[in-house]
């Protein structure tokens, strides 16, 4: 019997370590805390806000969006949902989009589609999908069996079967899946986010891409944290010369509002009929509006021109400080702006100090790299006060 219940814990669970402000109010690349302090923001809300808070285009479309239709279910056409779906396409190496939530169920969705795949076209329903080293593909069961990192799967067993997994960036592993005939599918993040910002190498990637090509089998490339721009390129596998097969996004799709989806080639999305696939909420009218508007913003605004321009001046400030400090940082690596940098220090001091010191929020991936992800809007000045503030924790520490 469970004790009756207790009254002194926080209604919320515990999941989340918080960073001890309350946010209440954001604009642009700035937010707002609950005593009124300005903080210039370079997490963006994990990868997601690509045009910085409360962008007008998208507060615009989701308040007439208010006014007429909130849900209507999926039994139903959508034109917001259609009109996303063909602007995902059109732009995209696929012909059909699912729409989700979350990153973790576009991956969800992704690993269905690839064994709809093995099963009816390849025979081989005992399968495995091949993921990588240090990957991150979210937190339900499956796409936490496939997040090949022991502290994120640990405590959390049995996990599901159907998974293997081999190093990244590593030649072997190209030689491995092509040796391995029960192989249906190979899952992977152009640049590892979680994992510690690192990017794919650009032969390796191709080198899969062929292996994946030559047996037949779906490459499937996990954007939810690269996607919608945050590399420069609407997509990150576009700087690899090569086309997955299955695609999934998430994070900036709507600009804050949840959404999520998953892209397939038609010979491989045609096996989602009626009734092998659903999601109450995927594709709603609220959600889709805030996609629609996102990445109309795109086009209008040249985000992905700013996005690449942002990350040159960016990239090249932190190997300034990092030939200045090289006692301190390591190295200075990712695609777009989507950056790691490595310390000799605790990252989690820097982000600390940066918060507390300067009102500058950034984000860690791993124990040593701090992870920067301003908005891809942001602009000179914002980023020559984040290098300002960064500079000077650095000075304090040395
Ligand atoms: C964030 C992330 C996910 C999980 O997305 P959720 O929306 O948190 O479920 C999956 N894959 C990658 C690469 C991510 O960065």
């Amino acid at each position: 019997m469970l004790e009756t219940k207790s009254e002194h814990v926080a209604p919320v669970m515990a999941a989340y370590g918080r960073f001890p402000i309350t946010i209440e109010k954001g604009k642009g690349s700035y937010v707002w805390d609950s005593e009124g302090t300005k903080y210039l923001d370079f997490t963006a809300g994990i990868a997601v806000l690509a045009l910085g808070h409360v962008p007008d285009a998208v507060e615009e479309a989701l308040k007439k969006q208010l006014d007429t239709l909130w849900h209507c279910s999926n039994l139903y056409h959508i034109e917001s949902q259609e009109k996303l779906a063909a602007m995902l396409t059109e732009h995209s190496c696929c012909d059909q989009v699912f729409f989700c939530n979350s990153g973790a169920e576009a991956n969800e969705g992704a690993i269905k589609l690839a064994r709809r795949y093995a099963n009816l076209v390849l025979h081989k329903p005992e399968g495995h999908i091949v993921t990588f080293n240090h990957s991150f593909h979210g937190r339900t069961l499956a796409t936490m069996t496939a997040t090949a990192q022991e502290k994120i799967q640990s405590g959390f067993g049995p996990l599901v079967p159907g998974f293997k997994y081999l190093p990244y960036n590593t030649d072997s592993s190209v030689q491995a899946i092509k040796e391995d005939s029960e192989c249906i599918g190979v899952m992977l993040e152009m640049v590892q986010g979680e994992g510690g910002v690192i990017p794919a190498d650009k032969t390796w990637a191709q080198n899969l891409a062929a292996v994946c090509k030559e047996k037949g089998i779906p490459l499937i490339v996990d954007e939810v944290q690269t996607g919608i721009g945050r590399t420069g390129t609407l997509f990150a596998y576009e700087h690899y010369g090569i086309e997955p097969d299955i695609l999934t996004v998430a994070k900036a799709l709507g600009s804050g509002i949840p959404i999520g989806a998953f892209l397939a080639k038609k010979q491989i999305s045609q096996l989602f009929t009626p009734g092998t696939h659903g999601s109450t909420f995927g594709g709603n009218p609220f959600s889709t509006a805030a996609g629609v508007a996102t990445l109309e913003a795109f086009e209008k605004q040249d985000v992905l021109a700013k996005c690449t321009a942002n990350a040159n001046d960016l990239t090249m400030k932190l190997n300034e400080i990092k030939e200045k400090y090289p006692d301190q940082i390591k190295s200075v690596r990712g695609l777009g702006l989507l950056i790691g940098v490595e310390t000799a220090a605790p990252a989690i001091s820097i982000v600390n100090e940066l918060r507390e010191n300067y009102q500058v929020l950034i984000l860690t991936a791993g124990k040593h790299v701090l992870r920067i992800l301003p908005p891809l809007v942001t602009n000179e000045s914002e980023i020559d006060a984040f290098i300002a503030a960064f500079t000077n924790v650095l000075i304090e520490h040395a």
